[in-house]
């Protein structure tokens, strides 16, 4: 569907799900799209997990060639919230030292919870803002059967690229305060 319209997105992956499905994270790294560390679990969220930093570097081990140069990483949260547990401190002084690019999201239309609403949340959440960063997901009853749609009906630019306000850490330098992530 991306390819059709000549898309590109961002695709954060877990680690451990990778290992099942590398040759789909290869083909879309060859198409264009960027791929992102996404933990190695998927602990809900990361920073409450106590293994945050296992949870970061053994899913980088895990990407390889597949990362993208500026090692992005998303945390996994708990149910989109932008809230204290996201990160921690010891997730954030992995971030800088391995000089990862943490890249957090301001729309998340609930795709796996919502599938008859998702579209319409998501077209909202775009109009309100000058710069959305939409997370979706390509887990079963997820996005998948209306992603088409949404692309149909979105009256926006489609960009690879993150709003900066979006992305507190930068190839390991932080640029916006983390603190209220850190529980
Ligand atoms: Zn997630």
């Amino acid at each position: 569907m991306l390819a059709a319209r000549g898309l590109k997105a961002s695709f954060f992956v877990v680690g451990e799900a990778l290992k099942q499905h590398r040759a789909l994270a290869e083909r879309a790294h060859a198409e264009g799209h960027w791929i992102g560390n996404h933990t190695l679990t998927h602990p809900r969220p990361l920073g409450e997990s106590g293994t945050e930093v296992r949870e970061i570097q053994a899913a980088q081990a895990e990407l390889g060639a597949l990362a993208h140069p500026d090692r992005l990483f998303r945390p996994s949260g708990a149910g989109g919230d932008l809230a204290p547990g996201l990160l921690s401190t010891a997730a954030v002084q992995a971030l800088i030292a391995g000089r990862f690019t943490c890249v957090l999201w301001n729309a998340v239309p609930g795709d796996w919870k919502d599938p008859d609403g998702w579209v319409d949340t998501a077209l909202a959440q775009i109009q309100q803002q000058d710069w959305t960063l939409l997370v979706l997901h390509d887990v079963a009853g997820a996005c998948a059967d209306r992603l088409d749609e949404l692309l149909q009906r979105v009256d926006a630019e489609i960009v690879q690229a993150y709003p900066p306000a979006c992305v507190p850490i930068k190839r390991g330098a932080v640029r916006r305060p983390v603190d209220r992530y850190l529980r």
